[in-house]
């Protein structure tokens, strides 16, 4: 298992469309090994794999609270296939965006469809953080970046922050 550099705004290739996955591979799950590692270090509850310069259809998570086991889920391919329409704020954070929190208002409840670690379907309604944390990484999926939900000039500041940040963390 490695820790993978996480890239962050506004490195383009956030920018991208990932693309699925054919199977779920040995190298799929090396991957996925390897990202769950690097968002525990960050740390962070949720990583897609576009975050470490791959733009392919996978996500890990893991909302375990403190004092809890660790409790990974894996997402391959995943899918919103139906949507509860009612709006609910939450306080957005992302470790493509350090530091920066600001609210964004999702579906409050989401039914999905992926592949598991193991390859198997598994089709749930996700709600609470759950379903805020899914929402919020399939968006990277498509180029999304949760910044883009905020005015054009939170959008600006957010990113003028973490370019100095980024810049003052490589000076060391
Ligand atoms: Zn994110």
């Amino acid at each position: 298992m490695a820790i993978l550099p996480i890239l962050t705004v506004p490195n383009p290739i956030l920018k991208e469309i990932s693309k699925p996955v054919e199977a779920v591979t040995d190298e799929i799950r090396k991957l996925m090994d390897d990202m769950l590692d690097t968002m525990y270090a960050a740390p962070g509850i949720g990583l897609a794999a576009v975050q470490v310069g791959v733009p392919i259809n996978v996500i890990v998570m893991d909302l375990a609270r403190e004092g809890e086991p660790p409790a990974p889920k894996y997402f391959v391919n995943p899918e919103i296939l139906e949507i509860v329409d009612d709006l609910k704020p939450y306080d957005e954070g992302c470790l493509s965006v350090p530091d920066i929190y600001d609210t964004v208002e999702r579906p409050e409840r989401v039914k999905i469809t992926y592949l598991d670690y193991n390859g198997k379907s598994v089709t749930e309604w996700a709600e609470g953080l759950y379903a805020v944390c899914i929402q919020h990484e399939m968006d990277h999926l498509k180029g999304i970046v949760f910044i883009d939900y905020l005015s054009r000039l939170k959008r600006a500041r957010a990113v003028k922050k973490v370019v100095k940040f980024e810049k003052f963390k490589a000076a060391g």
